[in-house]
């Protein structure tokens, strides 16, 4: 890397929705990089996701609207081919658990086998965020708990409007 190249952060996940969680490592992240594009993998769900992946985009791209440095993206490929598309990008995951921890190190030995060059960084959760996740959100949506605090404010009434249609399944 010659020092007039830009150091680009790729902060992946399926933000199902985005929560207060990611946008603090998406905003952390644009502190330490010159360019961050978040990655919104079609593939990256564990369940099928409740929000389409333009649904998942829309949201990201209105929450992180803040950030000069921050684009983004989606992908239908493996993270580790995706990141083949960028000559110099390292990615950066949100570590909230021990659990997070086992499963980001083995995700880690697998993309190095694909793509030996790409490193991943790691941030630790905030300690307000630490309980929360996606499918925590889901959760309190469809029982109509509040969301504020958990998901950008201006995203709240959308999915509340979402999960109503949750609850007739
Ligand atoms: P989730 O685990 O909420 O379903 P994703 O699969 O979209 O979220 O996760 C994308 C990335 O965001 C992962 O690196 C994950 O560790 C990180 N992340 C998710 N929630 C938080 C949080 N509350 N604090 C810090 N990082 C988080």
């Amino acid at each position: 890397m010659t020092s007039s190249q830009k150091r680009i952060a790729i902060c992946p996940g399926s933000f199902d929705p985005i929560t207060l969680g990611h946008l603090n490592i998406i905003r952390r992240s644009a502190q330490i990089f010159d360019e961050v594009v978040v990655c919104v993998m079609h593939n990256a769900t564990k369940t099928s996701p409740k929000f389409t992946v333009e649904e998942r985009v829309d949201m990201v791209r209105r929450a992180v609207i803040r950030y000069p440095n921050v684009r983004v993206e989606s992908a239908d490929i493996l993270l580790a081919e995706y990141a083949k598309r960028f000559e110099n990008a390292v990615l950066v995951k949100g570590l909230r658990a021990a659990s997070d921890f086992d499963y980001e190190f083995q995700m880690n030995l697998v993309n190095k086998r694909i793509n030996p060059d790409l490193e991943t960084m790691f941030l630790t959760a905030s300690e307000k965020y630490t309980f929360l996740s996606s499918s925590v959100v889901r959760e309190m949506a469809k029982y109509q708990a509040d969301l504020t605090g958990l998901v950008p404010s201006e995203l709240i009434p959308e999915i509340e409007e979402k999960a109503r249609t949750w609850r007739k399944n």
